[in-house]
């Protein structure tokens, strides 16, 4: 009866109730893993090895995953419960969810908005009660993101700290496997599990793992530090920033220490992830040509035009903006304008955010500039790009962030507070 949300792409019915058999078997002989009966979603970029895979995207046709992901493998050895693969924005480029090939996720609070994107599918099944816990992936705030818009928990951890392997790339440098949950026991969970080294995947970090599920009381008095910038700015909703700055003042009721800084970079955070994420896309992105799996073209008459032809009816319309932007990005006259000076403008961010962080425990701010919007009512891509002005600053730097919900706005929409910390913290 949920099927109007179009959250699933796929339910693999009758294989979730013969693991669920074999679960309560191993339960009765005392042999069953930690994650025993939990049952969970898994975005359509993950592979999981003779399910098919698609990326939510055409050029994947009649693909199937020959291998199984890393964290997917772990969470199976705890004896997860996988029931489906989920809809997402095609190749995870989107805040909205709207740019899957198999049409809009809908938010349950409103089925006439977004449930953001681009792990929007991945939230919608938490949030609707369709499954505990969903893996999503975030490479700009794609977990985060959609965590606030639909109310739920959304964790990304700091970058290599899940492995790599199995999760289709789209920004290499940025992607990273992320949770979603109402529960912040579950999300841990999964993180502990999830996470460590991986011989599949060379920059997964080999740092140990905490036990983070026991470790979820913050002892001391945190000391946080919230961006001015981002409870003054303008074009950020008013009733998020008013809500932000409540859960701030309570904080601080608390006893926490609770201070305002300056980010003067915050403005250049969204050109730098936009220059450097099309570059790595149009890189990752050319494997797929038609020639060897996936969506070919059939009224082709040679060899190139079976590439054009099955890359421009294959790849929907924000894929291919993103391909042309990056492979301009990444040409001979334009990579040091572009792609070298975002790298340096990359490393700033990072060194300016991490100065922040060695005085600080967290960096708080609100999770999206507005809360869910209406299908069809943000058009132009660059007002789609802006959603994510607040997620990418974590993304860039390569640190840890989470959303929780705090409360509605006037419409009865989720809002998002999002608290950023130390590398591996
Ligand atoms: N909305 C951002 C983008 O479109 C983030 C996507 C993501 O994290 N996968 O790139």
């Amino acid at each position: 009866d949920k099927a109007y949300l179009n959250a699933f792409l796929e339910v693999y019915e009758d294989e979730a109730r013969q693991q669920a058999l074999l679960v309560d078997e191993k339960l009765r002989s005392g042999k069953a893993g930690k994650l025993a009966g939990m049952v969970i979603g898994i975005k359509d970029v993950l592979c999981y090895k003779d399910h098919p895979l698609q990326c939510s995207s055409r050029i994947l046709n009649n693909f199937k995953s020959q291998f199984t992901a890393t964290a997917i493998q772990r969470l199976l050895d705890e004896d997860v419960i996988i029931i489906g693969r989920i809809n997402c924005d095609e190749f995870a480029m989107g805040s909205s969810n709207e740019n899957s090939a198999f049409g809009p996720v809908k938010n349950e609070i409103d089925p006439e908005r977004v449930p953001g994107g681009s792990s929007g599918g991945s939230a919608v099944a938490v949030q609707a009660d369709l499954c505990l816990a969903a893996l999503g992936t975030d490479t700009g705030g794609s977990v985060r993101q959609p965590a606030a818009f639909c109310g739920i928990i959304g964790l990304k951890p700091t970058y290599s700290r899940i492995s790599r392997y199995g999760l289709t790339a789209y920004a290499s440098s940025f992607d990273t496997i992320g949770i979603l949950t109402t529960d912040v026991y579950d999300n841990a969970l999964l993180l502990e599990l999830m996470a460590g080294k991986d011989e599949y995947d060379s920059t997964v970090s080999k740092n140990p793992v905490p036990e983070y599920s026991k470790k979820l009381k913050f002892k001391d008095k945190a000391n946080i530090a919230y961006i001015k910038e981002t409870l003054e700015d303008p074009r950020i909703d008013s009733e998020i920033k008013e809500k932000i700055k409540n859960v701030l003042d309570f904080l601080k009721s608390e006893g926490h220490n609770v201070e305002a800084i300056e980010y003067p970079h915050l403005d250049f955070v969204l050109p730098t992830y936009y220059i450097l994420t099309t570059a790595e896309a149009s890189s990752n992105l050319s494997r797929y040509d038609g020639v060897r799996y996936g969506f070919r073209s059939q009224n082709t008459k040679d060899l190139e035009s079976m590439y054009k032809k099955s890359r421009s009816e294959g790849f929907g319309e924000e894929v291919q903006r993103r391909i042309l932007l990056g492979t301009f990005i990444l040409s001979a006259s334009y990579y040091d304008a572009y792609y070298t000076k975002a790298q340096k403008v990359r490393r700033l961010i990072r060194d300016k955010t991490l100065e922040i962080l060695e005085k600080y425990d967290f960096i708080a701010l609100p999770t999206t500039p507005t809360t869910a919007f209406k299908i069809g009512e943000v058009k132009n891509p660059l007002d789609m790009y802006f959603e994510d002005l607040l997620t990418v600053q974590a993304s860039v730097a390569g640190i840890p962030a989470v959303s929780i919900p705090v409360g509605r706005d006037n419409k009865n929409l989720p809002i998002g507070f999002q608290l950023m910390g130390g590398y591996f913290e």
